[in-house]
């Protein structure tokens, strides 16, 4: 039985952050905004995944009010919503993603992310698509105040 999930996540833009999307660290003089690392990539894949399963979203398993979560790194919460998949019977088996941002440049570094999810997911990196377009400088997404990206998830029952 498969069932799919679709994720949704939005991070503005702030000096004196590192910039980590997807797992990646960028060479970047901005940053997200966030309680943890503000991988917004990383939570619409951990929505994605959490909403196939049924299961609440990735604010109730990591609330932005646990100090706990402070600065984290968004790989580990992916882990940690895998591991709660695996426990309600669950199995991912792929992920498709786009990012959102008019810079820094994407494209260098989507192998590196593919790699990073797909290790984080336990799943082949040919199971983890991932686009990056810009919003043609339309919106605060355009103007380089917001990062936002989209995911959907299928997963099975095992
Ligand atoms: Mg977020």
């Amino acid at each position: 039985m498969f069932r799919i999930g679709h994720g949704y996540d939005i991070h503005r833009t702030v000096p004196g952050r590192p910039l980590v999307l997807g797992g990646v660290r960028f060479e970047c003089d901005f940053g997200l905004d966030g309680h943890s690392d503000a991988d917004c990539l990383t939570h619409a894949i951990c929505d994605a995944l959490l909403g196939a399963a049924g299961l609440p979203d990735i604010g109730h398993f990591f609330p932005n009010t646990d100090p706990a979560w402070k600065n984290a790194d968004s790989q580990l919460l992916l882990r940690a919503v895998v591991a709660e998949l695996n426990q309600a019977g669950f199995t991912p088996v792929n992920l498709d993603a786009t990012l959102i941002a008019e810079r820094p440049k994407i494209a260098p570094h989507l192998a590196a992310m593919k790699a990073a999810l797909a290790a984080s997911a336990g799943l082949p990196v040919n199971a983890v698509g991932l686009k990056a377009t810009t919003n043609e400088g339309s919106d605060d997404i355009g103007r380089g105040l917001a990062i936002a990206a989209h995911a959907v998830a299928l997963i099975r029952k095992n």
